[in-house]
């Protein structure tokens, strides 16, 4: 049996594989995992991960990764770093836990002042705590009823904002994940995401933000819903799960107008595409919108469970007893995003905004080089590469994009799927040159090996 070392993990800068995969002690785990665990998981290959230092993973038999996933952009400052195990550590040999719904501890009020000196927009902020993305979208839909009084929702086509009852009532991503559910919460309306390389309704991509706007006041407000009935519209201003689709400024900036104009608070769910990910704290901040609620979780603490909502002081009005968690606001998770929004301040955001450029320069001609590439797109460290069957007829090409993630797992380079037929970047924001080059070259011969085949 090989014998790898922590250390030899903090070494490596790109892969190393020593056994087939799975190997053996992996196809030992997944064994029982198939017994005893969930089914409902989506596991896209067998990876079976026993520990992680930066940008790099180690399986239980030794193999050493490139982690292009960060655990669903989650590990924003990589896996295992100094300064947030150090911050766990002393935090959890003080105080583990005491529940800020009904005591109070010094981080809780730490991390809700940051949280609020770097939410977009000069009015005070308060922030709510909880353990997951998709309980900060509860608390953002229970909140945006409660402050305007209003009870509709809209969402977008292609979003994901969650999988509890309420954040699953705003989801449409993938039928799969509603199907057998039954009736969700009422009054949700979901409306075109411009999508700038496809066109909205399959029409004009250059038109899209114009005419995604114009659906939701000519169509929506005029058949469907009274804009003085909606509480709020929750957008990703970068659609994660639907396939890293970054929306563009003027469509932002548009929705943020319209919401303002009917009295309906903008939610912007940045739980995938904030923390620094796209090169700013926020995407939000790309266009310069203001949101009255911003989701966030995933990249906040480095892996530990803590999501939030950060709401202008003014619409966060709900009186003791409304809202609650007795976990959420944790003081070890709490500890762990201190450190990390530290760290994300003082290297991780410019650097993510550096490799993003990168890619973007790197993969320029890849439309040219490759059949199959239909479009690369993205802000930051969070970019999609859309594969298509035809570039013309752009249809899409969903066993071509499934084919490269599990060839790239084979070469020891973890990537995600994103929508139907994208392939997701994701990485810690900490990637340096080398790895991302090593990315780009692995994912260049994956897309080769499969255009030969097809
Ligand atoms: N919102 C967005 C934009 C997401 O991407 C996700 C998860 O992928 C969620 C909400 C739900 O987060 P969680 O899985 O932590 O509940």
């Amino acid at each position: 049996m090989p014998v790898k070392t922590e250390t030899n993990l903090a070494q490596a800068r790109v892969p190393h594989l020593i056994t087939p995969l799975p190997g053996p002690e992996a196809q030992r785990i997944l064994k029982r995992d198939e017994k005893y665990v969930s089914p409902s998981y989506t596991r896209d290959y067998p990876l079976v991960v026993r520990t992680g230092r930066g940008a790099m993973v180690e399986d239980v038999d030794g193999n050493i990764f490139l982690d292009y996933a960060a655990g669903i952009a989650v590990c924003a400052t990589g896996h295992c770093h100094p300064d947030v195990v150090a911050a766990i550590h002393k935090q959890s040999s003080e105080l583990i836990h005491m529940s800020g719904t009904d005591f109070y501890y010094s981080g809780m009020s730490e991390l809700a002042e940051k949280l609020a000196s770097i939410a977009p927009g000069a009015e005070p902020k308060r922030v709510h705590f909880g353990n997951s993305g998709t309980e900060a979208v509860e608390a953002a839909i229970k909140l945006a009823k409660y402050h305007t009084k209003r009870d509709k929702l809209i969402a977008f086509n292609g979003c994901f904002h969650g999988r509890t009852l309420g954040a699953l009532s705003l989801t449409a991503s993938r039928a799969v994940q509603r199907k057998g559910f039954g009736t969700l919460v009422a009054g949700v309306f979901h409306m075109p995401y411009p999508d700038t390389y496809r066109g909205s309704f399959g029409i004009r991509p250059e038109h899209a933000s114009a005419d995604c706007l114009g659906y939701l006041e000519n169509e929506l407000f005029k058949r469907r819903v009274d804009p003085e009935e909606v509480a709020a519209v929750f957008v990703e201003p970068v659609q994660g799960e639907g396939g890293y689709l970054p929306a563009p400024a003027e469509f932002l900036q548009g929705l943020q107008a319209i919401c303002r104009k009917h009295g309906i608070l903008l939610v912007a769910d940045e739980v995938q595409c904030g923390m620094g990910r796209t090169g700013k704290f926020w995407a939000s901040q790309h266009a310069g919108i203001e949101p009255d609620i911003i989701c966030t979780a995933k990249g906040i603490a480095s892996g530990m469970p803590l999501g939030a909502i950060i709401a202008r002081a003014s619409v966060m009005n709900w009186s003791p007893g409304a809202h609650g968690s007795t976990f959420g606001g944790n003081p070890v998770c709490i500890a762990a995003s201190l450190a990390t929004i530290k760290l994300l301040e003082e290297r991780y955001i410019a650097n993510a905004a550096r490799m993003g450029d990168y890619i973007m320069r790197r993969t320029a001609g890849w439309l040219e080089k490759f059949r199959n590439v239909g479009h690369i797109r993205g802000l930051g460290l969070m970019i999609g590469i859309e594969f298509v069957r035809d570039q013309k007829t752009r249809e899409k090409a969903v066993d071509f994009r499934n084919h490269i993630v599990q060839l790239a797992f084979e070469k020891g380079l973890i990537v995600l799927p994103a929508g139907e037929n994208t392939l997701r970047l994701s990485p810690a924001l900490l990637v340096d040159e080398e790895q991302t080059e090593f990315a780009l070259r692995t994912i260049e011969d994956c897309i080769r090996e499969t255009e030969k085949k097809a």
